[in-house]
């Protein structure tokens, strides 16, 4: 396969002039083009990694840690989400722990033990996905999930699409 020669580059001098006054300087500095930097949402997801997880094809395991911290800011958060006084959710959907943190309360599950308490256990997904703590937001703190890796390892070698090691 042929290629076309490549064209000799043209040599351009590039010519350094020192601006005589501020005025030149500012006027210098008005002529060099800015190149616009995406900020916010869009730039974010652009930049960051590819997740190497989904959680819609995982039971909700990282819903059943037993002790999900909620803070002052998440109650309140959580509270308005749920058109409800903070006072009204912490007493009926939290607890502390026996270090004093508050966490969330559980209800029995089919498939773990338990699960917090705001977790739709038909649907398996949360039922408070845009109120829903900062360590939920947060998690699993990369773009990888330890049980994600180990759900896919076992689904593929039993050839069971649907089970839960
Ligand atoms: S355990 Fe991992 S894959 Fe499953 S819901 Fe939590 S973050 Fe998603
Ligand atoms: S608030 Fe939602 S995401 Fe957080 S543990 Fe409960 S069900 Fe899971």
């Amino acid at each position: 396969m042929s290629t076309a020669p490549k064209k000799a580059a043209k040599k351009t001098a590039t010519k350094i002039t020192k601006p005589a006054t501020t005025k030149d300087a500012t006027k210098a500095l008005k002529s060099i083009p800015i190149k616009v930097v995406k900020s916010g949402a869009k730039a974010d997801k652009k930049a960051a990694p590819k997740k190497r997880y989904d959680c819609s094809k995982c039971p909700g395991y990282c819903c059943s840690y037993s002790e999900i911290e909620v803070t002052d800011h998440d109650l309140k958060r959580l509270a308005k989400h749920l058109g409800l006084p903070p006072k009204t959710v912490e007493k009926q959907s939290t607890k502390r722990a026996p270090d004093g943190t508050r966490i969330f309360r559980h209800r029995k599950d089919h498939i773990y033990p338990s699960l917090c308490t705001f977790f739709d256990q038909d649907e398996r997904r949360c039922t408070v996905y845009a109120g829903r703590p900062h360590v939920c937001r947060a998690y699993p703190n990369g773009n990888s999930c330890g049980y994600y890796g180990f759900l896919r390892f076992e689904r593929y070698h039993s050839g069971d699409e649907e089970i839960v090691p």
